[in-house]
């Protein structure tokens, strides 16, 4: 059942899904050549803590840590580690946030130092196919519009979809119905409300769209070792069209959404 959300639960999913951005925005600041992805980790968590809000993914389903930190080949659910980020990776952060009950959800693919062009494109295109995305997220549109959006952008570059793992409903529980794919036909599926809040989250893969888990039982990488670019927003549909509740206003000050949010 799809939870469709009332005008005083938006404003509290606004809240979260600001905080979240905002941290996600703090956090790309603080990638570099040399940077440990728990350092990203620790940061976001004590960012999103200082906030009053709790890190989400901590805990979820026994997950150890407040981010998902996922290194080229990684796909998503990534452990955030020592390892050391190098000249010409892409990292992968996913950043949950729940404040006041309601959670925010989003994620962004960074480029360490100086990235090839195929790669760099791979992560523009996954960026491009969340916009045709979010353009979807209309009362009236059908759920299938969503993925395909995704899917013919995606495979008209040549790029796979991820299928193993799919976007979501959000609101008090990260992980609410409906499954949001990244692949589908036009007109299909149910029909689109106002109301409800949607995390919407491609996952694009340089080679084959396959994927195993690694033996941590989390970290999901591409079977063929190829390159894959994951980003993700927190979309809430209104009778006006889709608003991105985890897109910080460009200009915004980082103050005005931390004190906004205690
Ligand atoms: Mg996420
Ligand atoms: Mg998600």
């Amino acid at each position: 059942m799809i939870i469709g959300k009332s005008k005083r639960e938006l404003e509290k999913m606004r809240a979260a899904g600001q905080l979240a951005g905002l941290v996600l925005q703090e956090l790309r600041k603080l990638v570099g050549v040399g940077v440990t992805t728990f350092e990203i980790d620790r940061a976001a968590e004590k960012m999103i803590t200082d906030a009053g809000a709790l890190p989400t993914f901590k805990g979820y389903h026994g997950f150890p840590y407040s981010i998902c930190a996922s290194v080229n080949e990684q796909v998503v659910h990534g452990f955030p580690s020592d390892y050391k980020l190098k000249d010409g990776d892409i990292f992968s952060i996913d950043c949950g946030a729940t404040l006041e009950g309601f959670v925010g959800d989003t994620a962004t693919t960074v480029p360490v130092g100086a990235v090839s062009d195929e790669v760099l494109q791979l992560v523009r295109v996954a960026e491009e196919c969340l916009e045709r995305a979010i353009q979807e997220c209309r009362p009236g549109r059908h759920l299938g519009d969503i993925g395909a959006a995704v899917q013919q952008h995606a495979e008209g570059h040549d790029y796979s979809i991820v299928r193993d793992y799919v976007g979501h409903g959000i609101g008090r529980r990260m992980h609410e119905d409906p499954q949001i794919p990244n692949y589908g036909k036009p007109g299909q599926g149910p029909k689109i409300k106002a109301g409800y809040v949607f995390a919407v989250e491609p996952m694009i893969n340089l080679g084959t769209h396959h994927t195993k888990v690694l033996a941590d039982g989390w970290t999901v990488v591409t079977l063929d070792g190829k390159p894959s670019a994951h980003v993700e927003h927190t979309i809430a549909i209104t009778e006006e069209g889709p608003e991105v509740l985890t897109k910080v206003a460009s200009g915004k000050p980082s103050e005005a959404v931390f004190a906004g949010s205690t």
